[in-house]
C-alpha cells in the first residue's frame, strides 16, 4: 500500500487523554481514534493489526475442532432472565427497548445465547462434543473505561463455547481450548504466562487466565520461580501458618489512641509492627448482610474469597455510617471484643496469633492483648487475604514471585450452571435426558492489540512482532531522483508479488520525517533506497526490534526478506 492513499494520520505530539503507552502510540500512529468515552473506529492500520490476530484465532480455533458461527449483539431480555444474569449483571450489561418496549441488552458475552441455539438445535450424544466460536463486537458499560483499547466499552472479542456430555469429555474439550491458546499467543509474538483464575461473574468450577507480562499491566499474578504454579492474585491461595505463637495469654487492656485510625497510626504510636494488629473490615454482603473480616495488620482482605465464604455474589466495604451503626465508634477504630449482632470471620493468620490489638468499638480506642479463643467468637477461620510476593507457594512452599500481567484470554470450565438453568439436555446412549457440561473461553482481540505495544515498544515507537505487524516491510526511498523512485517501485512489485506486505512512504517528506513515522509505525523492516547506497550498489534494511542495518544489493532484497519471513507462520489480512 502507498501512504498517500491509506488514511494514516500520524500525530507529533503525545496525544494528553493517553495514559498508558499503547494508547498514546495507537492515536499517535493514526491506528485509532475515539468516538466516545471506550468506543474508537479502527484506523486502516489499526485495523490490520486486528484482521491479523483474528486469522491466527481463526485458524488455531479451526485446527482445535471449534466451528465458527456469528451471534447477533442484541440479544431478549428473556434468555437472560432465564439465568437470573439480566438482575446479577448490574449496570454493565447495557440495556434498550425496542419500538414494542421489549427489553434487549448488548452482548457482554454469550452464554445464554449459545445455551439456548444448543437446546433447540442439538438433540443426541452424538453431535458431541460440539464447541461453537464467535469473534464479533462486545459492549460491556464499564464504569471507568480507559487505556484506550486496553478497557473499552464496546471491544472486538473471540468467544467459544463448548458442549460435552460428561465430565471427563469436558475437561478435554477445556485442555484442547487451552493448548489452542498458548499456540495463538505464542504465533502472536507475545511473551505470555497461563495463570490460574477465579471465575467471577461467569461461574464455574475451574478456570486459567492468559496473561501478557507487561509492566503497565493491571493484573497482579504470582508465579514459582522454578516450578509450574502460577496464579492471579485475586485467586493465589495462601497456606494457613505453620506454627501457633507460644506466647502466654495476657490481660486484655484498654488504651487510649487520640485519632489513630490507621494502621500505620496506631503502629508508630504504640512502637508495634503492623504484624502485630489484626484490621477489622466490615463488609457487607449483595443480600445487605453486615460481616466482620479479620484479617493481621499487614494483610489485604480479598474480596473474591470473603464472597465466596459468605456465599454472595460480591461484597463491599462497609459505609462509615453502617459501620458506626454496627460498632458504636467512627471508622478506624471497629474491633471483634464486644461485637454484637455481627458475624465474625478470620484470615487463618489469625489463629496463629496471641496477645494481638484491635480497634475497642469506641472513639479512640484500641484493645491490646486480645486473644480470639478467650475474647470473641470468631465464626469460622478460611483463607480471607490477598498473597504476596513472598508467601510460600501453595504448591511446592517455595517463595512466589510477583509480576504485572494484562488479561488477554480466559478459558472457564461452567460445568452445568447455564445448561441447567436454561434445560439445555440431550439424549445420553440410554436415552435419557442429560444437561450438557459446558466451557467457554474468551481472547480480547483488542486488547490483545494493545497488549503487543505494552510489551513491544521503545521511546520512537512501536515494535510490532513480524506476525500481527501492520505491514512486515516499510518501504522508504529518501530522495526524489528517477533511480531511486524506479528501485522502489520495482521493489515494491517484487514484494507484493511475493506476498509480503509493504508500506511504501510516497509522500514527499524529508527522510528525517519519514524514518520518524516508520518508527513510530514499528514494521519489522524498514527497507531505505537512497542516492548514495545505490550508487555503491547497496540498500539498507533496519530491523525495527534491534536498530541492526545491513547492506545489501538490491538484487538480494527479496531473497533476503524472503528468509526473514519464513521463520514465522503468518497469517493472511
Ligand atoms: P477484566 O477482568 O479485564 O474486566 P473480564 O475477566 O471481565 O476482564 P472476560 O469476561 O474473561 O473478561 O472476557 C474475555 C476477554 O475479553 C478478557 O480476557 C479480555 O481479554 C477481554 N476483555 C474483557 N473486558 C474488556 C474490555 N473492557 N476491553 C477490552 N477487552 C476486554
Ligand atoms: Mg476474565
Amino acid at each position: 500500500m502507498r501512504t498517500s492513499q491509506v488514511l494514516i494520520p500520524t500525530l507529533r505530539e503525545d496525544p494528553g487523554e493517553a495514559e498508558v503507552v499503547s494508547h498514546r502510540l495507537m492515536l499517535r500512529a493514526g491506528m485509532i481514534r475515539k468516538v466516545a468515552a471506550g468506543i474508537y473506529t479502527y484506523l486502516p492500520l489499526g485495523l490490520r493489526v486486528l484482521k491479523k490476530i483474528e486469522n491466527i484465532i481463526r485458524e488455531e480455533m479451526n485446527r482445535a475442532g471449534a466451528q465458527e458461527i456469528l451471534m447477533p449483539i442484541l440479544s431478549p431480555a428473556e434468555l437472560w432472565r432465564e439465568t437470573g444474569r439480566w438482575e446479577f449483571y448490574g449496570k454493565e450489561l447495557l440495556r434498550c427497548q425496542d419500538r414494542h418496549e421489549r427489553d434487549f441488552c448488548f452482548g457482554p458475552t454469550h452464554e445464554e445465547v449459545i445455551t439456548d441455539l444448543f437446546r433447540r438445535e442439538v438433540n443426541s450424544y452424538r453431535q458431541l462434543p460440539m464447541n461453537c466460536y464467535q469473534i464479533q463486537t462486545k459492549f460491556r458499560d464499564e464504569i471507568r473505561p480507559r487505556f484506550g483499547l486496553m478497557r473499552g466499552r464496546e471491544f472486538i472479542m473471540k468467544d467459544a463455547y463448548s458442549f460435552d456430555r460428561d465430565e471427563e469429555s469436558a475437561r478435554v474439550s477445556y485442555q484442547k481450548m487451552y493448548e489452542a491458546y498458548e499456540r495463538i499467543f505464542t504465533r502472536c509474538g507475545l511473551n505470555f504466562r497461563p495463570v490460574e483464575a477465579d471465575n467471577g461473574m461467569i461461574g464455574g468450577t475451574m478456570s486459567h487466565e492468559f496473561m501478557v507480562l507487561a509492566e503497565t499491566g493491571e493484573e497482579t499474578i504470582l508465579y514459582e520461580e522454578e516450578g509450574t504454579y502460577a496464579a492471579n492474585v485475586e485467586r493465589a491461595e495462601v497456606l494457613p501458618p505453620a506454627s501457633p505463637s507460644t506466647e502466654n495469654p495476657l490481660p486484655l487492656e484498654t488504651k487510649h489512641t487520640p485519632e489513630m485510625k490507621t494502621v500505620l497510626d496506631v503502629c508508630q504510636f504504640l512502637q508495634v509492627t503492623p504484624a502485630k494488629l489484626v484490621k477489622t473490615l466490615l463488609y457487607q454482603t449483595r443480600e445487605g448482610e453486615i460481616v466482620a473480616v479479620l484479617v493481621r495488620g499487614d494483610h489485604e482482605g480479598n474480596d473474591i474469597k470473603i464472597s465466596r465464604l459468605l456465599n454472595t455474589a460480591a461484597v463491599t466495604l462497609a459505609d462509615a455510617e453502617t459501620v458506626t451503626k454496627a460498632t458504636s465508634a467512627p471508622v478506624g477504630f471497629a474491633g471483634p471484643v464486644g461485637l454484637k449482632g455481627v458475624k465474625i470471620v478470620a484470615d487463618h493468620a489469625i489463629r496463629a496469633m496471641k496477645n494481638f490489638i484491635v480497634g475497642g468499638n469506641a472513639q479512640d480506642t484500641h484493645l491490646l492483648n486480645a486473644n480470639w479463643d478467650r475474647d470473641f467468637t470468631v465464626d469460622t477461620f478460611a483463607d480471607l487475604r490477598q498473597a504476596q510476593a513472598g508467601d510460600p507457594s501453595p504448591r511446592s512452599q517455595a517463595p512466589l514471585v510477583a509480576a504485572k500481567g494484562i488479561e488477554v484470554g480466559h478459558v472457564f470450565l461452567l460445568g452445568t450452571k447455564y445448561s441447567q438453568a436454561m434445560d439445555a439436555t440431550f439424549l445420553d446412549d440410554q436415552g435419557k435426558d442429560t444437561l450438557a457440561i459446558m466451557g467457554c473461553y474468551g481472547i480480547g482481540v483488542s486488547r490483545t492489540a494493545a497488549a503487543s505495544i505494552e510489551q513491544g515498544h521503545d521511546a520512537k515507537g512501536m515494535i510490532w512482532p513480524v506476525q500481527i505487524a501492520p505491514f512486515h516491510v516499510h518501504l522508504l526511498p529518501v530522495t526524489n531522483s528517477e533511480m531511486v523512485q524506479e528501485t522502489t517501485k520495482s521493489l515494491y512489485h517484487s514484494f507484493t508479488d511475493a506476498g509480503i506486505e509493504v508500506l511504501w512512504d510516497d509522500r514527499d517528506e524529508r527522510a528525517g520525517v519519514k524514518f520518524n513515522d516508520a518508527d513510530l509505525i514499528g514494521a519489522p523492516y524498514h527497507v531505505t533506497i537512497g542516492d548514495k547506497g545505490l550508487k555503491n550498489g547497496t540498500i539498507e534494511i533496519k530491523h525495527r526490534r534491534t536498530g541492526e542495518v545491513v547492506k545489501i544489493e538490491p538484487s538480494r532484497v527479496l531473497a533476503y526478506m524472503n528468509e526473514q519471513l519464513a521463520q514465522f507462520q503468518l497469517p493472511r489480512v
